[in-house]
């Protein structure tokens, strides 16, 4: 098992399909998909379980894990992360088998679509090796299917052939752990959740987490930055480290460019507010969503399918990178009707009840379309 970890991930298989790319600035599914910013955050990834900042519980469970996988020199049992996208989930995953010394393979759900594209990783794991599906949600049914045998006794089913002819061979497997990261369990199938033997769920950072992590990123970028600029960046992060890392980067080219290369306040601050970040950490795509729900559906409730037709952005988006942060702010509430704002909100955006009220009157009858509720 002592080895020395070899990362091998998508970028070198030649056909993979691509999903299109979302927005640079968001904190969302974008790391698999955004070639920049998979760049940015391999580059500030910590690279050892003690170097991760925060998700207390997790790691020490983690390391709990780690520490009698290494004892009885057997494969760690295949664990799920889950969470909002940005929180650590890839980079968890990338730690794990390097406390162990061991291979990572690195792939995402929507890049296997059948079967075959599964084969090379599975054959290619090595003992006590660790593979890691991104968005796992996201494997279509076959693929689920033929993992389940891979995941439970290290062995796959092949077919060959079809009709009278067809056979299936078995094919024997090393012993390695699966690693699945998704932004949504809740969409796993009951029998892919049920062969994780570990799951974790990460939760948002604090403030001061995240200053220590702008802090120590700053200085893995050499950049001077004072406290309070650290902490102000934070605030604006929105409870997630790719958020404040982004940010990090845009206020150091921002002194770079405006001031004498030192992120203070002023700098953070006039840098933020450039990138129409307000002092709550909501930006230019969080109070769209907001107003059209004000606007269009008098406050709510409202459909997130509704909402994202009207907006033009996709539900899944919404639902992945826009709510996890307004729901837990307590912007928005979800009903079994669907979402809607609350008085925080309409205090934030400077929207009276009233005003909120005469919307009301005028959008009272949405298009048939935008009714559809959640
Ligand atoms: P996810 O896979 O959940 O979308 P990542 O693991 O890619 O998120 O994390 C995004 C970036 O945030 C990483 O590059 C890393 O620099 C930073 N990061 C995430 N979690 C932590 C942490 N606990 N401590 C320090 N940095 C972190």
């Amino acid at each position: 098992m002592a080895r020395k970890t070899t990362i091998r991930n998508d970028d070198e298989e030649p056909d993979e399909p691509k999903r299109p790319t979302l927005g640079g600035d968001n904190a969302g599914a974008g790391n698999f998909e955004d070639p920049n910013q998979q760049r940015f955050d391999d580059e500030l990834r910590p690279s050892k379980l003690e170097d991760v900042v925060g998700q207390i519980a997790v790691v020490e469970r983690l390391k709990i894990l780690l520490e009698a996988t290494k004892k009885r020199k057997e494969p760690l049992g295949h664990l799920l992360l889950d969470g909002p996208p940005g929180l650590g989930k890839t980079t968890l995953a990338t730690v794990i088998p390097r406390e162990l010394g061991t291979e990572l393979q690195i792939t995402a759900g929507p890049s296997l679509g059948a079967p075959k594209d599964l084969l090379p990783y599975l054959t290619n794991a090595s003992y006590g090796s660790v593979l890691l599906i991104d968005e796992i949600h996201r494997l279509p049914p076959t693929v689920e299917e033929f993992l389940y045998p891979a995941m439970e006794d290290f062995r796959i089913d092949i077919t060959l052939g079809d009709g009278l002819n067809a056979r299936t061979i078995n094919m024997k497997l090393q012993p390695f752990t699966l690693i699945g990261a998704t932004t949504r369990s809740g969409m796993l199938t009951a029998p892919l959740r049920d062969r994780f033997v570990n799951r974790e769920h990460l939760d948002f950072y604090t403030t001061s987490e995240l200053s220590t992590i702008i802090t120590r990123n700053s200085n893995k970028l050499r950049t001077e930055i004072a406290p309070e600029a650290a902490h102000e960046i934070a605030i604006r992060s929105r409870g997630t480290p790719r958020k404040a890392n982004n940010w990090l980067r845009w206020t150091r080219d921002f002194a770079d460019a405006r001031a004498n290369g030192k992120i203070t306040l002023e700098v953070a601050r006039a840098a933020l507010k450039m990138k129409g970040v307000d002092d709550a950490g909501l930006e230019e795509q969080d109070r769209r969503y907001l107003e059209t729900i004000i606007s269009v559906f008098s406050g709510g409730p409202a459909g997130v399918q509704a909402v994202g037709h009207t907006l033009n952005i996709p539900a899944d988006t919404l639902e992945d990178e826009v709510e996890p942060f307004l729901l837990r702010e307590g912007f928005i509430q979800r009903t079994p009707r669907g979402r809607m704002v609350t008085a925080k909100a309409l205090a934030h955006l400077g929207v009276s009840q009233k005003s909120k009220s005469k919307t009301t009157k005028s959008n009272s009858d949405p298009p048939a379309d935008q009714r559809e509720l959640f």
